[in-house]
């Protein structure tokens, strides 16, 4: 837990937001500023930077992260049709909050390979 970062505040229930699913692991909640239909955010419990901060042992929690977007995208109706995951990492990455976390983005054809 980090005292200024949103998004364990989100986890913590001390910032609000449209949850979508939690476990002991991980939550999932909708992005303030959608690019699409769906756009959901899955973020790891515990606060973990960015990618560049992973360590061996989370391996498990990012193939759960994974497998909870593969769920969610069913329930949201858009695992036919395709969709996005993005994590972005760093400054150049595009970042800005500095909580890992995996984009699902979709409802839409996406107009740009990469975004
Ligand atoms: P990044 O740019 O770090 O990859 O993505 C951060 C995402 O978090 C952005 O899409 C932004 O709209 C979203 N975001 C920023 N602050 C909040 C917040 O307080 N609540 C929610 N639900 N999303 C947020
Ligand atoms: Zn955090």
């Amino acid at each position: 837990m980090s005292d200024s970062c949103i998004f364990c505040k989100i986890v913590s229930d001390e910032a609000k937001a449209t949850i979508v699913f939690r476990d002991g692991q991980v939550t999932a909640f909708r992005d303030t500023h959608p690019v699409a239909p769906t756009h959901i955010l899955i973020v790891p419990n515990k606060h973990i930077e960015s990618v560049s901060a992973l360590e061996i042992e989370d391996e498990p929690l990012i193939g759960h992260l994974f497998t909870v977007a593969r769920k969610l995208a069913e329930e949201e109706g858009i695992a036919k049709g395709g969709y996005r995951l993005i994590t972005n990492t760093g400054t150049n990455g595009g970042q800005t909050i500095f909580h890992l976390h995996l984009h699902l983005i979709g409802g839409q054809r996406m107009r740009h390979p990469m975004g």
